[in-house]
């Protein structure tokens, strides 16, 4: 008899480790299909580090998926995928490794969406010629050109976030007792504090200044509110202390120019770097299906199904409920649709499977000078937990934990957080 077909569109944080806990927890039961257009896992965030320290991403934050899956007896297709057919258990795809492909279609029983979203540095006017980030290699290492060559001359720095447009497809979730999934105002801010921290470190180890260079926006009231009120709080006032500016409110990205970035609400900074982050947008074939939301955000239950298309789950940035975009929460509901499968199978009873997602904000970031940050807090969802730690342990862990992803080829033992957690909050 045929084994149901899991098929899993996406292959980087949320697809990799979807695919991994569905062979872990459904064991032989099912057989599963990888499609990502790219054929190598991106480690998104080790690169700012890597710009700062002036080494090449590339060479260093990458993994093979190949291998990886094939280890696992999972296939993988390299494909863009076009569409989804929800009545017909169909996706579309086209083989991506030569231009000019004919478009296939691919049967499923289960279906995870992991494709992320696209990070729109195109909806802001005048990135292209003015814009910086380090979201991935291709702007990582133009940034890192730009302040290791000489062509940065020292001028002021903004380090911000576009507007986030998050759709309704979590409204009404409640992950806490009495908590919900909020509205954000940016759809990841862990990065632009680790940046603004980095390079106020990386200003005064180069002689070209210190903090009070840089200025820190934020399209909300406050800058990564979801790490909650008291995490926050800590933060700006070790910012403040250390001499940065700050805007909030400053509402979406309106233009940038040579030398300086405008905001909604009208503000105008004088700045000659402006590295940013724009809005998470849902991809164009995700928008107006059944199982999305109003934005295009894929609609899921607490336990990742979606309630009108039950064997659709979703995963990873492309979940309405993943909010902030954070990979540390597409990791907690990998392991949720592992044991769904698993129970679907009959491996799993209830009571194991249905443990719903509880997200945590877990960030480990770097500030340069071999120090970091320790965030891991529940606060903002309705939980009860927020906990800031900065030090030299935050930073070792950070490096660590990549070294432990790839050395596990992405299945990091549960102890890893463990340890982590002991570590940063007990020292
Ligand atoms: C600079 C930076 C630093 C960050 N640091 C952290 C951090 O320290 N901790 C943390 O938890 N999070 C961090 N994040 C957020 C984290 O990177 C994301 O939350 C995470 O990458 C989401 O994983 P994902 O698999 O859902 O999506 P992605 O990583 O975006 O992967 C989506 C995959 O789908 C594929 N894909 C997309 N469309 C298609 C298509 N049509 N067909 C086929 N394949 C497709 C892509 O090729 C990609 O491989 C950071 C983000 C940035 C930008």
């Amino acid at each position: 008899m045929n084994k149901p077909h899991v098929v899993i569109l996406g292959g980087n944080f949320a697809g990799l480790g979807s695919a991994q806990k569905i062979r872990e927890y459904a064991d032989d039961s099912v057989d599963i299909t990888v499609i990502d257009r790219k054929n190598y896992l991106l480690y998104i965030p080790n690169i700012p580090a890597e710009v700062f320290e002036n080494k090449d991403p590339a060479e260093h934050l990458t993994l093979d998926l190949y291998p990886v899956l094939k280890h696992d007896d999972i296939n993988f297709i390299q494909g863009d995928v076009t569409g989804i057919d929800v009545d017909n258990h169909t996706v579309a795809y086209v083989p991506s490794e030569r231009p000019g492909s004919a478009t296939q279609s691919l049967r499923y029983d289960y279906l995870v969406i992991a494709v992320g979203a696209r990070l729109a540095f195109d909806k802001i006017e005048g990135f292209a010629e003015y814009g910086d980030t380090v979201s991935d290699f291709y702007y990582g290492n133009r940034l890192r050109k730009k302040l290791h060559d000489g062509s940065y001359k020292g001028g002021p720095i903004v380090v911000g976030s576009a507007k986030f447009h998050q759709g309704n497809g979590a409204d009404g979730l409640e992950p806490y007792p009495g908590g919900s999934i909020p509205r954000a105002m940016a759809a990841c801010e862990g990065p632009p504090v680790e940046v603004a921290l980095t390079v106020a470190n990386w200003l005064q180890e180069h002689g070209k200044g210190d903090a009070s260079n840089v200025t820190i926006t934020t399209p909300g009231k406050m800058i990564a509110e979801d790490a909650g009120e008291k995490v926050v709080g800590q933060l700006l006032d070790a910012a403040s202390s250390m001499g940065f500016n700050y805007l909030n409110n400053t509402g979406d990205i309106v233009r940038l120019t040579a030398d300086s970035i405008e905001f909604e609400n009208g503000q105008k900074v004088e700045a000659e770097l402006k590295i940013l982050f724009p809005d998470w947008v849902a991809h164009d074939f995700l928008k107006g299906l059944p199982i999305s939301d109003d934005q295009g955000f894929i609609i899921t239950d607490l336990l990742m199904r979606n309630p009108k298309y039950p064997e659709i789950f979703a995963a990873g940035d492309c979940a309405a409920v993943t909010v902030p975009k954070l990979g540390a929460i597409g990791h907690q509901e990998c392991e949720i649709i592992g044991r769904q499968i698993a129970l679907d199978r009959g491996l799993l009873t209830v009571e194991a499977a249905n443990q719903a997602l509880q997200p945590v904000v877990f960030c480990i970031g770097d500030m340069g000078g071999g120090k970091g940050f320790y965030i891991r807090s529940n606060a903002w969802f309705g939980g009860d937990t927020q906990i800031l730690k900065m030090g030299r342990i935050p930073y070792l862990l950070k490096m660590q934990y990549k070294t432990l992803f790839m050395t596990t080829k992405g299945k990091t033992p549960p102890w890893g957080n463990e340890v982590a957690e002991f570590l940063a909050e007990k020292f």
